[in-house]
Order: structure tokens, then C-alpha cells, then sequence
């Protein structure tokens, strides 16, 4: 879901948006020392269910380069951490954010604010994210202020812009919401919209040469009834990229979408199944087919909370967002609010469907379907960047995924389906980690105390806002 659509043709609409102060959430630790040893501490690697007790840890540049039995090594030259009582851990990995957008609704339209989003992640414990789409130019210049050290949020890779057939999603829904003539401006500025098979290799091609490193489609109908990919067409996008050596990941929507999508050769389905249900036969085909799920089940429960005027901030969202921002989703404005027919239809379904999208999610889980954490961050209404992360965490373990399962799908697992040196606590290891109170292998509560975020070797203190 990407709602910064409707930011940008609010935007051409009304010509104003809202800016805020967002607080200020993290900052780079000022030190000169050239190591870091955390000492005595708990350490979760990402992978074991169970804890190493009594350990230390040394981190040079932006490496693990020990992992030892207390007091077993010394390090002169490094400013020492002390574990004791902590658990360490990998940094987590979002496998699904907008950096670009904004959670703001579409009736308080809200500038999009890179650096809050950034800081929002970091704030959360998110070190690494994936970014699986957003504008062109805006994801170039992040990059290219993340590499040059002017921005600080997570390590992140991008799909650029969706590509979809014509009049597709987002496209579709962009026409759903605004007339003619904003809506022909919105839609091409985020979504490639394609006629044939020839344009899928330009789409690839125009993505990875703005520094995409996969692509992303859309086999999903928003509103119901909008135009969806053919085998053909999907086959064509598919083809196209794997002949360039870079994956596809798909937005879709019922178990026929993702068994279309998984047949074609995509391997990250991203939103599960949420519009009816999956059976364990189809959760066992794609398993067998080695597809990769990020249920994003947040998305659902936050439209459900709102559609039902029944959202409350957690406790991160208020430390992350400003009063005045999280009052645009109270009650009292929400229940102001209608949307057009063919969205309400979309909804209406979406919320019948919650039996179904929890059940699908624990067939997954039991077929042993790899299932990453995403949040949709900033890129569906309501999903607060950082917050809706642990949401997210929260809502898996609810539905029947093993705590285990669940934060590996934040850390190694993540690691492993992108290719990235993230997500595990081990000598040579990538040093973006975390250090927290209390065990996260016993339960998620261990997240609300995350004192030291350390991303690259280097320590980002948390400045938790005063209230
Ligand atoms: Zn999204």
C-alpha cells in the first residue's frame, strides 16, 4: 500500500499540506574510542532459541570480530559496554517500508519527512530496511544522502517504482479517489503501467538504472473490480529480471494472486493472503515452490481500527510522533470520514476476510513458509514508521507464529532471502545490533526497553521525547 500517493494528489489538489515538528529521536554517540566491547552480556544470535549467557562482544569499524566467554579476551584501545543484565541482539530488519511516504490519512495530507522516518526506524531497533517502493528521484536522493553520511536511518535497498498493468494498482486506486485531471498526473509519477510485454524489460530496466535492487509488482485489485496482470504480462516482468539477476517481490491479495505470482517465479509475496482464504494444500504448493511471505497483517488491523473508529496510539507511537499528528486518526475524525464506493466495497471485504487472513497466516507459519516482518511503514495509512513494526511483531505471535519464527523472520532470515550481511550476532558479522532488557526469546515485552541501538559499529543514543 502506498497512501503517499494520495499525499502527492491531495497535494496538487489542495496546494497546502501539513508540516511538524517532529522530536528529534536519535543522534550519533560522540566517542573517539576505535572498539566497542559489550561485557558479560545475554546474547540472542538470530538463529538459537536459546540464549548465550556470560558473553563478550568486540566490534571494530563496522564489524563483529569477537564473540567469546566473559572475560576470556581483553581489548585496550576499547570503550566498554557493560552487559550485564542485557540481552544483545541483532538489529532488526524491516522487510517492508516506505522512506518516502507518510502514514498520515488522506484528509490531514502531510508532507513526507525522510529524515522522522529514518530516525522513527532507528529509534525502533529497525537497522536495515527494504524499501519496495516510492518516487523515482526521492528514492535516488536518499540513497545518495544515506552513502554520503548527511542522513541517518537504517541501511536500506529499494524496488523504485511498482510496475503494474494499465490502470492497475495503485493506479487504480489514485482514480478511485480524484478526478480527472489529478489523477492522470499521480498515477504515472509511482507506478509503471504496462500495455505489453515489451514494456516490462524498459520498466526493469528504468528501475535498476535508477538503483533498484529488485522489482516490485502488483497482482492485487484495489478497488475489487480494477485491471490485474495477466500470466503473460507477469511472466514477461519476471523473465525481464531474472535475466538482469535481481528478484521479484509482489503485492497481492488472495491465494489465486500469490499462486499466480509464486508460478510465475516470484519469490517474495509481500502482504500474504488477506482477501479470502488459503488452504493448507496452497500454503504447502508454495512452499514447495520456495516463495518467501511478509504478511503485513498491521495494514489490515490498523484500516480495520479505523474504518471502525476504534484506533489508540501505543505507547511508541506516542513517543515517536507528535499529539497533533496521531490526533488525525482519533475517533471523533475518523467517523467524519467516507471514502468512494468501490474503496468501501474493498474494505467492507477486508474486514469480513479477518478470520480467513489470520488462518492463512498459521497455515503459512505450519507449512514452514519463511515468513519475514514488514510493516508497510509509512506507506499505508496509519502504519507509523518504527511503531508499526513491533505491531507487526505482535500481531504474528497472535496469530500462531512461534516467537522463534517471528524474530528470526526479523533478523537472519530477513538476511538470508535479500543477501545482505545482516541479522546475526557472530564473529565477521555485520555490527548492527541491539542491546535490551529482559529476554526476547520469552516474550516481545522485551522490546519496550531497548537501551542501545548500535548500527555499523557505531552507537546511536535514543532521545526519547519528554511527554
Ligand atoms: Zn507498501
Amino acid at each position: 500500500m502506498r497512501l503517499v500517493l494520495l499525499l502527492l494528489v491531495s497535494f496538487l489538489a489542495s496546494g497546502c499540506l501539513a508540516r511538524h515538528a517532529w522530536p528529534t529521536l536519535v543522534e550519533r554517540a560522540k566517542t573517539d574510542a576505535p572498539a566497542i566491547l559489550i561485557s558479560d552480556v545475554s546474547v540472542f544470535d538470530g538463529v538459537s532459541g536459546t540464549l548465550a549467557e556470560h558473553v563478550d562482544v568486540v566490534l571494530r569499524l563496522d564489524r563483529v570480530t569477537q564473540v567469546r566467554p566473559h572475560a576470556e579476551l581483553k581489548c585496550e584501545d576499547c570503550a566498554i559496554i557493560d552487559g550485564t543484565g542485557k540481552t544483545l541482539m541483532p538489529g532488526l530488519i524491516d522487510a517492508h517500508v516506505h522512506l518516502t511516504g507518510s502514514p498520515a490519512p488522506p484528509w490531514h495530507v502531510t508532507w513526507p519527512d525522510e529524515d522522522h522516518n529514518g530516525a522513527a526506524l532507528l529509534y525502533s531497533g529497525v537497522t536495515t530496511a527494504m524499501d519496495v517502493g516510492g518516487e523515482r528521484e526521492a528514492l535516488s536522493s536518499l540513497s545518495a544522502r544515506s552513502k554520503a553520511g548527511t542522513w541517518l536511518g537504517p541501511d536500506f535497498t529499494h524496488a523504485g517504482m511498482v510496475l503494474t498493468p494499465r490502470g492497475g494498482y495503485p493506479a487504480s486506486m489514485v482514480r478511485e479517489l480524484f478526478p480527472w485531471p489529478v489523477s492522470a498526473l499521480a498515477e504515472d509519477k509511482f507506478a509503471h503501467q504496462l500495455s505489453t510485454p515489451e514494456d516490462a524489460a524498459k520498466a526493469v530496466d528504468a528501475n535498476l538504472g535508477a538503483g533498484a535492487s529488485y522489482i516490485k509488482v502488483a497482482v492485487a485489485q484495489v478497488p475489487l473490480e480494477a485491471p490485474v496482470y495477466t500470466a503473460e504480462l507477469l511472466a514477461a516482468v519476471v523473465t525481464a529480471a531474472k535475466a538482469r539477476g535481481v528478484k521479484v517481490v509482489a503485492h497481492v491479495d488472495t491465494a489465486e494472486h500469490a499462486l499466480m505470482a509464486a508460478r510465475a517465479g516470484v519469490s517474495v509475496l509481500v502482504h500474504g493472503v488477506h482477501l479470502g482464504a488459503l488452504t493448507e494444500a496452497q500454503a504447502a504448493e508454495l512452499k514447495t515452490l520456495g516463495t518467501v511471505v511478509i504478511p503485513t497483517l498491521v495494514v489490515w488491523d490498523r484500516i480495520d481500527q479505523l474504518s471502525q473508529h476504534r484506533y489508540a496510539p501505543t505507547a511508541l507511537e506516542r513517543e515517536l510522533y507528535p499529539a497533533d499528528f496521531l490526533a488525525y486518526f482519533a475517533p471523533e475524525q475518523t467517523r467524519q470520514r467516507t471514502l468512494p464506493d468501490g474503496l468501501m466495497r474493498w474494505m467492507q471485504k477486508l474486514a469480513a476476510d479477518k478470520p480467513d487472513r489470520v488462518l492463512a497466516v498459521k497455515r503459512l507459519s505450519e507449512a514452514k513458509v519463511p515468513l519475514l516482518v514488514g510493516a508497510d511503514d509509512a506507506g499505508s495509512i496509519g502504519c507509523m514508521t518504527g511503531a508499526a513494526f513491533h505491531e507487526e511483531m505482535r500481531l504474528l505471535v497472535e496469530a500462531g507464529v512461534p516467537l522463534l519464527d517471528v524474530l528470526r523472520g526479523a533478523t537472519s532470515e530477513a538476511g538470508r532471502v535479500f543477501g545482505r550481511d545482516v541479522g546475526q550476532v557472530r564473529e565477521g558479522a555485520r555490527a548492527d545490533l541491539l542491546l535490551l532488557e529482559g529476554n526476547p526469546l520469552v516474550s516481545l515485552e522485551a522490546f519496550s526497553h531497548i537501551r542501545t541501538v548500535i548500527k555499523g559499529g557505531k552507537v546511536i543514543e535514543r532521545k526519547p521525547p519528554a511527554k
